[in-house]
């Protein structure tokens, strides 16, 4: 994967690449909530490829020429998310039981990790027994706050647009190289959240983080 946050004119920011075998790749991209018509009608799939063609990355004209050969699918970048995801006889886990932000890439951990721990529940519960469902909530409800405030804090830097917004992502970009502290929410999207202290989930640190510089 190829990752680049970028604040570029046309309004498309922080893109990925997937390789899916030469010459193919998959593209995701994301624009503004109130823009939210920009890519629909017939040519939406190649409008939204043109939309790749930047001065500052111009080895994207290989994305921009290119011929769309699967769907333009949208989605909104949000969580939703439960306190209490059990109750008498039903347990939820993965997308049911809330979501993270897409912008975090983590669905399938998050559901993976959801899987091993109501398995091991119910494992030592053994059979005719009520499996109790309270650890996995609490883990759950933590590990799922810290998530959303590492997505939060990951749309605002990548994925907002506008002078503000760009000034506060170069301002960001800079700050890290000597406060590497900044990007501990990068750390808790690729190891885990309970891998990170807890005072890095906080208002303080949102606030710190998105501080114009
Ligand atoms: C834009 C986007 C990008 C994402 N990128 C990533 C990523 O990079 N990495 C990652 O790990 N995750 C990513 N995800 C999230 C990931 O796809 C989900 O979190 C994950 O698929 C959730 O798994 P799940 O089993 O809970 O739900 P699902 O995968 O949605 O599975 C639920 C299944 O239940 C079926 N179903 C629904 N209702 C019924 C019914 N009544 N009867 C029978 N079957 C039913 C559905 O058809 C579906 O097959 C992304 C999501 C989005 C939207």
């Amino acid at each position: 994967m190829i990752r680049a946050s970028l604040s570029v004119p046309n309004g498309i920011s922080g893109f990925w690449r997937f390789r899916k075998g030469a010459p193919k790749v998959r593209v995701y991209g994301g624009y503004a909530l109130d823009d939210k018509r920009r890519f629909t009608g017939e040519d939406r799939a190649q409008r939204f490829l043109e939309a790749f063609r930047f001065d500052s990355v111009p080895a994207n004209e290989a994305i921009a020429a290119g011929t769309p050969v699967g769907p333009l699918f949208a989605y909104f970048n949000n969580d939703s998310w439960t306190d209490q995801p059990f109750a008498e006889g039903a347990v939820l886990i993965g997308d049911a039981a809330g979501w993270n932000d897409p912008i975090n890439g983590l669905g399938l951990s998050i559901t993976y990790r959801d899987v091993r721990m109501v398995s091991d529940i119910l494992k030592a519960a053994g059979p005719g027994a009520k499996p109790d469902f309270a650890p996995y909530a609490e883990e759950r409800y933590e590990r799922m706050r810290r998530l959303r405030f590492a997505g939060q804090l990951q749309a605002a830097l990548d994925m907002e647009f506008g002078d503000t917004a760009r000034a506060r992502r170069h301002a960001y970009h800079h700050r890290r190289m000597s406060d590497p502290t900044l990007g501990m929410h990068g750390v808790a999207v690729l190891a885990g959240p309970e891998m990170v202290p807890p005072e890095f989930f906080t208002e303080d640190h949102r606030q710190r983080v998105l501080e114009a510089g």
